[in-house]
């Protein structure tokens, strides 16, 4: 019976461990890998992201740009691994990953495809 209460007592005076989110962010890692960013006016749809990709999460889908249609890569992030590997093919460095994960959320799992224009 006195045991809780000590150790209640102990726990009032401890550091906590929880934030205020959102109005407090988590510091995160430099390491740190979340929501893919492309550059759309310098990706030349080699298609090499594609490819590489070893969850098959991106398709590459075409894109009316001022120099007519052409294929880039809409990301299922539901799907990513955060591996990297799409970036570091990537030969421009277009395509590149973010420490955004506050897009990680959604009510409707079809939110997670996106659209390269929805990636930059
Ligand atoms: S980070 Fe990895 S899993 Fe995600 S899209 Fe790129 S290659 Fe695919
Ligand atoms: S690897 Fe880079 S340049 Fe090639 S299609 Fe993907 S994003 Fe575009």
């Amino acid at each position: 019976m006195l045991r809780p209460m000590v150790e209640t007592v102990k726990a009032l005076g401890r550091k906590r461990f929880t934030i205020q989110y959102p109005e407090e962010k988590e510091s995160l890692p430099d390491s740190y890998r979340s929501m893919l960013k492309l550059d759309m006016s310098t990706c030349i749809s080699c298609s090499a992201c594609a490819i590489i990709c070893p969850n098959q999460t991106i398709t590459m889908v075409e894109v009316p740009t001022d120099r007519g249609i052409k294929k880039m890569p809409q990301i299922g992030i539901e799907r990513c691994l955060f591996c990297a590997l799409c970036a570091e093919v990537c030969p421009p460095k277009c395509l590149t990953l973010t420490k955004n994960y506050e897009v990680l959320e959604a009510y409707d799992k079809r939110e997670f495809i996106k659209r390269p224009e929805e990636l930059e």
